[in-house]
């Protein structure tokens, strides 16, 4: 995988910054990480979006011109697409309609410098899952991406099982109504579990999930034992759900019955 983009042929110093970008992403690829397809023709937006992503362990394919990057998404299916209104060729809503027609499951964030609610309420009618209005933050865009990509199947941003709840927006977890503060590793974990509501999660999973390890490595099982313990040690009183070990197949969050 590698970062392009369409027809700067008009800047040379586009072309420069750009050489950049694709041996950034290459690194990036390496670690087996998630492609996302940004689709903005702004230069500076562009830029800042792909570093900003690059560095959060992101691969980035950057397209200009819609129609291309309606060809990108054809070739090579993106785990997300964060997609301008405003390009040079057509309209985000166009590109949109065309990404749901294809396949629907790959989850759209809109970014858009159009903030009427008219706007904003016809992106999500259309099926985008999300719609930030320019000029955002993009410590807030990240989170947002981030909860999209870890619960692809379920766009829950509250997740709760007994006196446990997670604030996944804010990546806020409360026990018994208390602020519950764990290390981000923790928090992962335990989101993790709660996202299966109730169902068995696998080691792999959680491999996958938390330490973003593409497959399951040894040293990571003695890992999970100690952040299971940890985990359980926190767990405590009343309504709090318990985590139970499934010999040979994993985890399992749950009630306490
Ligand atoms: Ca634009």
């Amino acid at each position: 995988m590698t970062v392009w983009a369409d027809s700067p042929r008009n800047l040379p110093e586009y072309m420069f910054s750009l050489a950049g970008i694709v041996l950034k992403a290459k690194v990036a690829y390496g670690r087996g990480m998630k492609d996302i397809l940004l689709v903005e023709d702004d230069k500076n937006v562009g830029e800042s979006l792909v570093d900003g992503l690059i560095q959060a362990g992101y691969a980035v394919n950057w397209h200009i011109i819609g129609g291309k990057a309606l060809k990108a998404f054809r070739e090579n299916r993106p785990a997300l697409v964060v997609l301008d209104l405003g390009l040079p060729d057509m309209d985000g809503f166009q590109i949109l309609e065309t990404f749901q027609q294809e396949d629907a499951q790959v989850p759209v964030m809109i970014l858009s410098a159009r903030s009427e609610v008219d706007s904003r309420v016809q992106g999500l009618e259309n099926g985008a899952v999300d719609y930030l209005v320019k000029p955002f933050a993009f410590p807030e865009l990240l989170a947002r991406i981030r909860l999209r990509l870890r619960g692809a199947l379920s766009a829950d941003a509250d997740l709760s099982l007994g006196t446990l709840h997670a604030d996944c927006l804010r990546r806020e977890l409360r026990l018994h109504g208390d602020l519950l503060e764990v290390p981000p590793r923790e928090y992962d974990f335990l989101v993790c579990l709660l996202r299966a509501k109730g169902q068995a999660v696998s080691r792999e999973q959680i491999a996958r999930d938390v330490w973003k390890s593409p497959q399951r490595m040894s040293s990571l099982d003695n890992l999970i034992d100690v952040y299971v313990s940890r985990l359980r040690e926190r767990l405590q009183g009343e309504g709090a759900p318990v985590l139970r070990t499934l010999r040979g197949v994993g985890y399992r969050l749950e009630e306490k019955r």
